[in-house]
């Protein structure tokens, strides 16, 4: 009994979390007046107490008078001022929370997911799943002959391709320096194929221009395509083989993992796509 009636008061005094400021505020309103209500009947039976025990020093009428004016009101404006302190301290440290949960799951450059954040995407999806690996093309000498900064550019500009040609609710992340992965879950999973071309035609037409002239970026992705049960470590090394085969292949092209049976770099292969590599990245 005694830890029922413990519990309710515990449930009945507790903030929990909160939406908005606003709502910190509606919910001190509310604990407030149940304080207020709580605090009055506590008066009234403490003064019927010393009635009966003959220790009231003043008549009961105008002492009932006093208490109804004055115990509603100063507890309800003593107990909103605390509650609402308190309850705006918990609702900036549950946002201050929350922003660092965002920013620990972001990738800063890219503002795409980062590893971690796509790892545990992958650990809550079940059943048919693809992965698409996608690795921007002689990144290196980007750098190189334009610099990093120009580098990191062209990061967030294949990132913005990615998402354009991904569509709303995609996963896609950037999970290394000029590496990015989708994961596609469901029906989904079957157009896996299409969608990595469709990234590769959206990089390549992209148009990224440094100093007036127009760069060629390209990329180069490696597909597979399971059930998420077979773990992402599985899925990965099979897309990231294809990627290789991709690489090896001359770039610029996509290759699907059911493809590689018995491939190896130097053999031949086959390739869902195939655009011709481009000789120089200054095309004009
Ligand atoms: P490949 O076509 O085989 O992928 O060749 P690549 O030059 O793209 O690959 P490589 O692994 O040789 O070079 C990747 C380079 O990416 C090396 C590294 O300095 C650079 N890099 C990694 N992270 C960043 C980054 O955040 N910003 C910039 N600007 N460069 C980065
Ligand atoms: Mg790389
Ligand atoms: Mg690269």
């Amino acid at each position: 009994m005694f830890d029922l009636v413990h519990l309710w008061v515990i449930r009945q005094l507790t903030l929990g979390e909160f939406s908005s400021r606003r709502a910190v505020v509606s919910k001190a309103a509310l604990m407030a007046a149940k304080i207020a209500v709580f605090a009055y009947l506590l008066n009234i039976v403490g003064h019927l107490i010393l009635v009966a025990l003959g220790l009231l020093p003043y008549p009961l009428g105008p002492a009932l008078v006093v208490a109804t004016m004055l115990t509603p009101p100063v507890s309800f404006i003593v107990a909103v001022i605390a509650y609402s302190v308190v309850g705006l301290a918990i609702y900036d440290l549950g946002m201050s929370r929350q922003r660092f949960e965002m920013l620990s799951r972001t990738d800063m450059l890219s503002g795409l997911m980062n590893r971690r954040a796509f790892l545990d995407t992958f650990e809550q999806v079940r059943g048919p799943v693809a992965l698409i690996v996608l690795d921007i093309d002689r990144f290196k000498s980007i750098n190189d002959t334009l610099g990093h900064k120009a580098g990191d550019d062209v990061i967030v500009r294949v990132a913005q391709s990615l998402t354009h040609a991904l569509g709303e609710g995609a996963t896609a992340a950037r999970i290394g320096g000029e590496e990015f992965a989708v994961l596609l879950a469901g029906p989904r999973a079957e157009s896996a194929s299409d969608l990595a071309e469709a990234i590769r035609h959206a990089v390549e037409d992209m148009g990224f221009e440094v100093a007036g002239r127009r760069i060629s970026v390209t990329v180069s992705a490696g597909v597979s395509e399971g059930v998420s049960e077979l773990g992402f470590s599985e899925l990965f090394s099979s897309a990231d083989r294809a990627l290789y085969i991709a690489k090896a292949g001359g770039r610029n092209r996509i290759v699907h993992a059911k493809h590689l049976a018995d491939a190896s770099p130097d053999a031949s292969y086959p390739t869902v796509s195939h655009a011709e590599t481009i000789p120089s990245r200054l095309t004009a």
